[in-house]
């Protein structure tokens, strides 16, 4: 009898981690955030779950992190289902830029001044204005509840130690805030939309809680296996989208060629991805490439891609 895909990767995977961690030494982990630059810069850990419950764990898949840019996917649906889809790109449009993801550059170049997509900081500022609430905090409530909601995980919380670092060091963001603030794209005070934004990005999970939600992104939205509809299917095409035009920075074409999957990576060295219709996974690796995305990540995600043929493309 044939093996299915799950056992092989049940048995593959154990060594490919192993041999892609090596490729850690060629990084670097995030420093600008202070707190990050503790994370254990050899870690890497990956969790692969299908529609039935089975799933693939192996190397360090307890280790837990800070979502950062990850979270911007879910914090894009939430403001979908909040305001619609002219509601949200009435403050941020479509397309990529090539830019890093904390550059500022174009909203001063391009008229009319709006972040080119969600998922680069100046986007994922201007959406967490537009989370629904009445105060910073109940915003930042909903936005965590609906995290616990898709990852299947009550206790999901925030790291206070990171949130604090980022809050404490972000004169980009924040000077990207007010110019965005002064171009009529936030609604409310500055300082009230740039703490919903630190708090979702310190987020704390496993590769467990980031491969759960990306399997409801898998199945459109469904979570296969209590098959609860979570969110409405146009938007997680809308996440989707973003995820393989814009998710992994300005490295999204050479994943895309590399891979073909939607993916979204974040500073942490976390990446959660999924193949349609079938697996959700999540994966970390703190060690960071030039382009800002785990370095052995990548690498294994290439290699899990081009052996079982997932390519989308
Ligand atoms: N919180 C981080 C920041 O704003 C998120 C960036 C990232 O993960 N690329 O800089």
């Amino acid at each position: 009898m044939s093996l299915t895909e799950i056992q092989r990767l049940q048995t593959l995977l154990p060594t490919w981690v192993e041999t892609n961690r090596l490729l850690c030494a060629n990084g670097k982990v995030a420093s600008y955030i202070p707190e990050l630059a503790k994370s254990p810069i050899d870690a890497l850990g990956i969790h692969l779950i299908n529609a039935q419950g089975n799933s693939v764990s192996a190397g360090n898949s307890e280790l837990t992190f800070t979502m950062q840019s990850i979270s911007k996917v879910f914090t894009l649906i939430l403001a979908l289902m909040d305001n619609g889809e002219s509601g949200v790109f009435d403050k941020v449009g479509m397309e990529p830029t090539g830019d890093n993801f904390n550059s500022m550059l174009k909203l001063e170049l391009v008229q009319p001044g709006i972040p080119f997509n969600p998922l680069i900081n100046a986007g994922a500022i201007a959406i967490s204005s537009l989370i629904a609430g009445e105060s910073p905090t109940e915003k930042s409530r909903r936005v965590l509840e609906f995290f616990r909601l898709l990852s299947n995980n009550r206790s999901l919380d925030y790291d206070l130690d990171v949130y604090r670092s980022e809050s404490d060091t972000a004169n980009l963001n924040r000077s990207m805030a007010y110019f965005l603030k002064d171009n009529g794209v936030l609604e409310g005070a500055v300082e009230d939309v740039l703490d919903v934004y630190f708090r979702h990005c310190s987020i704390c999970v496993t590769c467990t809680d980031l491969a759960q939600m990306a399997l409801v992104l898998a199945h459109n939205g469904t979570n296969p296996i209590t098959g609860e509809e979570l969110i409405p299917r146009r938007y997680v095409q809308i996440a989707k989208t973003f995820m393989t035009t814009c998710g992994m920075y300005n490295a999204s074409g050479e994943f895309a060629i590399q891979v073909g999957l939607p993916a979204k990576s974040g500073v942490s060295g976390g990446i959660l991805t999924l193949v349609p219709g079938r697996y959700g996974i999540g994966l970390v690796g703190p060690s960071l490439n030039r382009k800002g995305n785990s370095i052995a990540g990548v690498a294994l995600l290439e290699q899990m891609s081009q052996t079982f043929d997932w390519s989308l493309f």
